[in-house]
């Protein structure tokens, strides 16, 4: 994959977390044999930019899907873009890593984007068995009524493999978390590439002990899907930017607002 001459830089912005544990967040927790244990979860959205272009990864929970939930909202996703310079009403791209409540939730106020989903994941949510509860539960009608009048206005992109969003910017379906979860491979400024897993691993730990997460609609694609990103970051200059967990506060060197910058690592 080719990236712009200088490649991009990537941000993950957190705008709200939430106490948990264990075993709510891993599937089927007790066949491991071990305890129970308080984890804190992390919401991000993600943010690719250079000097021609910006593309926005995810938009976060709206205020009525994160508070319906408990979830703790630290500031408002769209006004965190504009910490880092980037206005939502001008962003013209965003992908939708899949259409959980806490990754579309702000998707009407881009209202000038091309919007970049998997057909799998838009066929899913606009189809019959998402109203089924284990599915309905991680999302908000309005949210994907949205969803199917942005493809109505002409602005949806379905992707059904591989596609590459801009140059250096690449989304590959692998289902597993949702029927269409998509990763984000994106060409970094430093060098490397940055893997944004979104929710085809929440966690470092879910990856390294191969534990897939409660929800999963499919979990041999899930399994499949960590051998991937198993595969793809095993490579030289490969960073893994899991979709929410805290340690990524940590891992990356920090930027205005409540934001890290992914793509100035020194890769190991
Ligand atoms: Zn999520």
């Amino acid at each position: 994959m080719t990236g712009g001459p200088a490649g991009y830089e990537v941000y993950a912005v957190r705008y709200g977390t939430r106490r948990t544990s264990t075993g709510e967040v891993y599937l089927n927790h007790d066949v491991y044999g071990v305890p129970d244990e308080p984890v804190g979860m992390d919401y991000y959205l993600w943010v690719a930019r250079d000097d021609r272009r910006t593309v926005v990864i995810d938009t976060g929970f709206g205020g009525s899907g994160g508070a319906r939930r408990g979830r703790t909202a630290l500031g408002d996703p769209v006004a965190l873009l504009a910490d880092l310079g980037v206005r939502a009403a001008a962003v013209p791209q965003v992908v939708v890593t899949h259409a959980h409540y806490d990754h579309i939730g702000n998707l009407a106020r881009f209202p000038a984007a091309e919007v970049i989903v998997s057909r799998r994941e838009f066929d899913f949510w606009t189809g019959p068995y998402a109203r089924r509860a284990q599915f309905a539960w991680a999302a908000e009608p309005a949210e994907i009524a949205h969803l199917a009048a942005v493809r109505g206005q002409g602005r949806a992109t379905l992707f059904d493999g591989p596609h590459d969003v801009a140059p250096g910017i690449e989304v590959l379906p692998v289902g597993g978390h949702t029927p269409g979860q998509a990763v984000v491979l994106v060409a970094a400024r430093g060098g490397g590439q940055v893997v944004l897993a979104s929710d085809a691993a929440h966690y470092y730990e879910e990856l390294e002990l191969d534990r897939p997460f409660a929800f999963t609609a499919d979990l041999e694609a899930a399994y499949r899907a960590f051998d991937l990103l198993k595969e793809i970051t095993a490579g030289p200059g490969r960073v893994l930017v899991p979709g929410h967990d805290p340690e990524v506060m940590r891992r990356f060197p920090g930027a205005p607002g409540p934001a890290v910058r992914l793509d100035c690592m020194t890769i190991v």
